[in-house]
């Protein structure tokens, strides 16, 4: 999923939906974005893949269904609570792993252009982020 997420940020959100994932950065008033659409957007075939998967006993699809999912609760937590602050909670996440994934988003982020931005990833945190923890 973190591949997918990936590629799906790379290409699609920097590509084709640029519209929708513009504002995400490019800070403008208001609590929700038009990125929030994106929830939906994964959501549609997760429930499908799911639903259908469960009732067809297709494992292959409830198994893909389940992934999209989790990759969506591990996305709402870490990128909208976490980095972003969006609700009032783990303030006092301060760990090597955590500080470093903060660093590498907030490099995404200093791009303000749909083209030239780097780490599209979100769990997988490069190596060079973690040489200069705790600075
Ligand atoms: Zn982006
Ligand atoms: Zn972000």
């Amino acid at each position: 999923m973190e591949f997918t997420a990936n590629m799906a940020h790379r290409y699609l959100m920097h590509g084709l939906m640029w519209y929708f994932h513009s504002d995400h950065h490019k800070k403008e008033a208001g609590f929700f974005e038009k990125n929030d659409i994106f929830f939906l957007i994964f959501a549609i075939p997760a429930m499908i893949l799911t639903m259908g998967g469960f009732f067809l006993e297709n494992y292959y699809s409830l198994a893909v269904g389940l992934g999209i999912t989790a990759y969506g609760f591990a996305y709402f937590w870490v990128h909208e609570v976490y980095i972003h602050r969006r609700l009032k909670l783990f303030d006092n996440v301060d760990n090597f792993y955590f500080q470093a994934l903060n660093r590498a988003h907030k490099d995404h982020h200093s791009q303000l252009e749909k083209e030239d931005a780097q780490n599209f990833g979100m769990l997988w945190v490069p190596l060079k982020y973690f040489k200069n923890a705790n600075n």
